[in-house]
């Protein structure tokens, strides 16, 4: 057998290294770290560089926008660099400033 093939456990076919399921008998071929028992996706992660545009659309109001972006990530913690990051794509500029030292003080208030 060629090095990295592996051989279907059903009827011994030869089958490639990347192969989901047997070409010859579509048995399903065991495709490790996800069906390990202590295996889970990674959540808790802090966000830092959020990515893309924001998905939350300012409406006026600090707390009601903070709240949803954190809605879209719960799982996950904002940093503030990552609500100003989004902030500031929002917001006018010349509102930026000042919104932006609320920032700090409205997440410590909502932990
Ligand atoms: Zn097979």
């Amino acid at each position: 057998m060629a090095k990295g093939h592996k051989a279907c456990s059903q009827c011994g076919a030869d089958n490639g290294a990347r192969a989901l399921s047997c070409g010859s008998c579509h048995q399903p071929f065991d495709i490790g770290a996800a069906n390990e028992v202590f295996f889970f996706p990674i959540t808790g992660n802090n966000i830092i560089t959020p990515a893309g545009k924001c998905p939350v659309p300012w409406k006026g109001d600090l707390v009601a926008w903070v709240e949803a972006v954190r809605d879209t990530a719960p799982n996950d913690h904002f940093t503030d660099a990552a609500l100003r990051y989004w902030l500031r794509t929002v917001v006018p500029a010349n509102e930026f400033t000042n919104l932006a030292t609320e920032l700090s003080p409205l997440q410590t208030s909502m932990l």
